[in-house]
């Protein structure tokens, strides 16, 4: 036996080495993840996510993001792509989480991920999710197994269409069916399925833009309406419980374009937050500006490793090195921000933690940092709530985009299925006219204040 094992036989582990969650993000609906993966989201460096998983969840969390999905028009990243990158930072001695939709266990490929993690002797975990069928179910009331109609159920593919499996269970939930419905309803129907069973199709399950047909195995079979990933298809008769009007389709979902959400009840509406930011790349005029005046500020606030790497790529690009920051204070906040500012040979004076709870200002407040010329470097965006608590301390704070904020531009709102957009100010309403024309008159409009009104009726007004 290894004489560092432990009597059970197990090593212990080994520090050099980073640590691995595979983490279900749950099905779409931002809340509907564990405590402990909000947990482990807000120790995490970095976070490697996909397509799946919400972005109003993924942007709550300080970690380097990394999104791995496959949507067109992005780095294309294949399995074993990312197989190596969660390796790669977590041999850095990082904490990385692979973020999954749904659970990682249930056609997640977290069994392959685990596989590579063991051969390499990391260190992991997993934290299970709600997975697809069991948020359809919840959000539709259609139980997956009921008294005397349904007593079991199974989870299927629907791909490649030539392995399409038809268990013998009264209910069955076939994933992965956007472009494969028909082929599975054939096969459903071949196995010997009455034509008056009982089918229907879920898209966007959990989310604002929920949408359910239901029908008999014979209808679907003969309708060619299309499906829109993500999409699951059910069939069995506990389909029989749906209504229309259930208890989320009955809530009024509202478009948060910023702002305190909570004059809204969540009993009767649902929350859809679009921040409708402007994206643009980091003002090469105002970087130098900062840089000329580099002596008036008297302390550097690094909110991340981004912050870090494009504020010195700028420096140097000037002409300037690190001597010319010798008389400020340096902070970093989380770990890779700390060694990305180690690389060019700086140590910073504070280094805080992210904690999911307690935000950066917090933190600083707590240091007493007061009276200081703070200069923030940071993405395009600016985070608002940092500087206002940055200022509400006595500091002087001059936001300094260095980066473009990453997004993904296909996120795109469907104002179909919207009831009412709430506009927190003036430069919302500004953005949002960008994105979107004209707002269909059926949608209530409120704004926050006079202003972000007038903007409105400026901008939308007849
Ligand atoms: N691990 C995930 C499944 C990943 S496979 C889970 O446990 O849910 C991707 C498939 O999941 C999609 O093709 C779709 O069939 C299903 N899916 C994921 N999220 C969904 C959603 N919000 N609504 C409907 N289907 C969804």
């Amino acid at each position: 036996m290894n004489h560092t094992a432990d009597q059970h036989g197990n090593e212990p582990l080994d520090r050099a080495k980073g640590y691995v969650y595979i983490v279900g993000a749950g099905p779409g609906d931002p809340e509907l993840i564990t405590v402990k993966a909000q947990r482990v989201l807000s120790e995490a460096d970095v976070i490697l996510y996909d397509d799946l998983v919400s972005l109003e969840l993924v942007d709550q969390f300080n970690a380097l993001k990394i999104y791995t999905g496959k949507r067109k028009d992005s780095h294309h990243f294949e399995q074993e792509e990312i197989n190596r990158e969660i390796v790669r930072h977590a041999s850095e001695g990082k904490t990385v989480v692979r973020l999954k939709g749904g659970d990682p266990f249930i056609f997640g490929r977290g069994g392959e991920e685990i596989d590579t993690l063991r051969n390499v002797g990391i260190h992991y975990e997993i934290i299970p999710g709600i997975t697809a069928a069991h948020g359809a179910s919840a959000y539709t009331e259609i139980p997956l197994t009921m008294r005397r109609i349904s007593s079991s159920v199974a989870f299927c593919t629907g791909h490649p269409v030539n392995r399409i499996q038809v268990p013998d269970t009264d209910t069955i939930v076939y994933y992965m069916v956007a472009s494969t419905v028909h082929d599975v309803l054939d096969a459903v129907a071949a196995k010997g399925r009455s034509g008056a069973t009982m089918v229907a199709v879920v898209q966007s399950a959990t989310q604002y833009n929920q949408k359910t047909y239901t029908g008999t195995l014979d209808e679907f079979r003969r309708r060619e309406k299309a499906v829109y990933s993500p999409a699951l298809l059910i069939i069995g008769d506990s389909i029989g419980q749906f209504i229309e009007h259930n208890w989320h389709s009955r809530k009024k979902k509202v478009l948060m374009t910023g702002g305190d959400s909570s004059r809204y009840s969540s009993t009767d509406y649902i929350m859809v937050h679009f921040p409708c930011r402007k994206i643009s790349g980091a003002d090469l005029d105002a970087v130098n500006r900062v840089l000329d005046h580099i002596a008036d500020y008297s302390l550097l606030f690094f909110p991340n490793k981004f912050s870090v790497k494009y504020f010195f790529r700028f420096l140097f690009e000037s002409g300037r090195d690190v001597r010319s920051l010798a008389h400020m204070t340096i902070c970093t906040a989380g770990s890779a921000a700390a060694a990305e500012l180690q690389e060019s040979g700086l140590v910073a004076d504070h280094y805080l933690e992210p904690d999911g709870t307690v935000g950066y200002a917090e933190r600083l407040r707590e240091l007493c940092v007061s009276g200081q010329q703070i200069l923030l470097p940071g993405s395009s965006i600016t985070d608002d709530s940092l500087v206002a608590g940055l200022t509400q301390m006595g500091n002087s704070v001059t936001p300094l985009g260095v980066y473009a904020h990453e997004v993904r531009q296909d996120e795109v709102i469907d104002l179909d299925f919207i009831d009412e957009i709430y506009f927190s100010s003036p430069v919302c309403v500004r953005n949002f006219q960008t994105l979107f024309k004209t707002i269909p008159g059926r949608i209530t409009v409120t704004t926050a204040d006079r202003s972000t009104q007038n903007e409105y009726d400026s901008l939308f007004g007849d």
